[in-house]
């Protein structure tokens, strides 16, 4: 059989299954460790059976066992950076790169900033923010080592200094901060959501008591424990709870400045709260 052939027999399976076509490419591509232009320029020779073989049982977990593609390929994009994801650790998402944007945006002018990122699974925001802003100094904790293996090798891959550190939210973490940004776990538990996500994701990366607003609590509460008097706090928020979280921002920062801002398909997706924060 040749890659080719291999190629349209599947991509056939996947038409008649509603699944994406372009993941055949993909995970062939992944798995023969071949380039675009490697398999177009071999496209007529013979499939080797190892890959065959390979990319068939990537391929029935994509088909048939609703399993995410990103795991399957083992790395997905955020912010232009690829990045390694495996199960255990929480695909970056698309309207996560907003909070990253507002971030970047709040520190136009601030040389250096320190910046925190609590909860960076597979460092997505920490790295994100630091390879768009060489000089900023970046920590990103979590609290699964399984995750913080992850962001380690996606900032070596990268070449991106950020230092990480194993933490449950504030107890090991040394330093003060300009800037703290989190995408906290905000599903409440009888919340139904994708089963794509509920069957694959790390729960703890996920779920979050108090109907998916402990984190905002127990963050807030503490923040100023790690922040500089003059600080920034950008949080992604799930989108369905402005006034809960309004109410938590105004008991555990009635002086500050805050905002909740929208995403590409107008829902609440990030809080801003400014705390003397000058530009
Ligand atoms: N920042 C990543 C992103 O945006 O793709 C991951 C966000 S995920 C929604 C939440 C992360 O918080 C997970 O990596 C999880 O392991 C971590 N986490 C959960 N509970 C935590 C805790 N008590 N302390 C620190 N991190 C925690
Ligand atoms: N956005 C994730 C979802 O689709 C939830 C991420 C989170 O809890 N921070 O379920």
């Amino acid at each position: 059989m040749t890659y080719e052939e291999f190629y349209m027999e599947q991509a056939r399976l996947a038409e008649k299954l509603k699944k994406e076509k372009q993941v055949v490419k993909l995970l062939l591509l992944e798995k023969s460790g071949m380039t675009a232009t490697e398999l177009y320029i071999n496209y007529r020779k013979k499939i080797p059976v190892e890959v065959r073989k390979k990319t068939l049982a990537a391929l029935d977990e994509y088909f048939h066992h609703n399993k995410p593609v990103q795991y399957l390929l083992g790395y997905t994009y955020f912010y232009g950076l690829k990045l390694l994801v495996r199960p255990g650790v929480l695909i970056p998402r698309p309207e996560t790169e907003l909070l990253v944007e507002k971030v970047l945006e709040n520190i136009v002018g601030r040389k250096t900033p320190r910046i925190l990122d609590l909860g960076t699974g597979s460092g997505a925001i920490a790295l994100a923010i630091k390879k768009n802003r060489g000089d900023a100094l970046l920590t990103a904790t979590d609290i699964s080592a399984l995750a913080l293996g992850v962001a380690r090798k996606n900032a070596a891959m990268h070449g991106l200094d950020v230092e990480f550190i194993e933490s449950n939210l504030f107890a090991s973490i040394p330093g003060k901060y300009d800037v703290l940004v989190s995408n906290p776990p905000y599903v409440s538990r009888d919340e139904n959501i994708d089963p794509l996500v509920s069957e694959n994701e790390p729960e703890e990366a996920l779920y979050a008591g108090e109907g998916g607003l402990s984190f905002y609590r127990e963050i807030l509460s503490r923040a100023r424990e790690v922040l500089f008097d003059s600080n920034l706090i950008a949080l992604e928020i799930p989108e369905n709870k402005d006034e809960e979280l309004s109410a938590i921002v105004k008991n555990y920062f009635p002086e500050s400045e805050f905002a909740i801002l929208k995403d590409l398909n107008n829902l609440s997706r990030i809080l801003i709260i400014r705390n003397d924060w000058r530009i």
